[in-house]
């Protein structure tokens, strides 16, 4: 089964997909954090990321085996998934505001897109899956059974995003976590190649006054009803 969660940047899609993913006993798939990890291997390898030519004849020639997981029991500090690059663990590395902005910055192009699409689809087909991102259900996978289209209002999403910094240790103003915000969403969805924007066939939840448990809750029962109507 196949479960598509879009929507921008911090509306929940992680903490939630995940969540709902332990829940079902289905394997969560971030798949933000490969654009993420593209964006380290740029800087790791001092391409220039605003050179789509530069970036991606680099990922053609090296080809990055990027590896995805859920945590094991000695790497439970607050991470949602641990990401390995060439085997070597990012999964802080690639949750930066740097990366945040960097990984907006590479997925605008189709050699990185491309390259990472195959990999999105085929975790689809060996399991079931929660997987979040921005073209998930638009592109990814066109055929999720359930697709979710999470929406918030900016403020609350960005003292969210303020307090989650504050948590790293990263003290950031919150007219400046609105503005990364805004300057992210607008790139998402302006970008000509497969940008956000809700699937016609999704379920729209706002969860700008709902907590983590409701959200999680009214996936939980979406899904359920349709496997009992299959
Ligand atoms: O979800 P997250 O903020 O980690 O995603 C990082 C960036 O990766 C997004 O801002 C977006 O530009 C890109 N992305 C994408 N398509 C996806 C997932 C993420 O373009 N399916």
């Amino acid at each position: 089964m196949q479960i598509a969660i879009d929507g921008p940047v911090a509306a929940g899609k992680g903490t939630v997909s995940k969540l709902a993913a332990k829940r079902l006993g289905f394997l969560y798939v971030d798949t933000g954090a490969l654009y993420r990890t593209v964006s380290v291997f740029c800087d790791r390898e001092k391409v220039d990321k605003n050179n789509e030519n530069s970036v991606v004849d680099l990922i053609k020639k090296f080809r990055p085996r990027i590896e995805l997981r859920n945590p094991n029991s000695s790497e439970i500090d607050g991470r949602l998934c641990t990401v390995l690059l060439n085997g070597q663990d990012i999964s802080w590395e690639i949750r930066t505001p740097e990366a945040s902005q960097g990984s907006s910055l590479v997925s605008r192009y189709l050699g990185v897109r491309d390259y990472l699409l195959d990999f999105q689809r085929e975790l689809a087909t060996k399991h079931s899956v929660v997987m979040e991102g921005r073209d998930i259900g638009t592109f990814v996978l066109p055929k999720a059974e359930i697709k979710i289209f999470l929406a918030g209002k900016i403020e609350t999403r960005a003292k969210r995003r303020q307090l989650e910094l504050q948590s790293r240790g990263e003290d950031v103003s919150l007219e400046k976590v609105v503005s990364d915000i805004q300057m992210r969403d607008r790139q998402d969805m302006e970008r000509p190649l497969r940008p956000l924007k809700r699937a016609d066939d999704s379920i729209e939840i706002d969860t700008s006054d709902m907590t983590i448990e409701e959200v999680v809750g009214k996936i939980v029962k979406l899904v359920k009803e349709r496997l009992k109507n299959e």
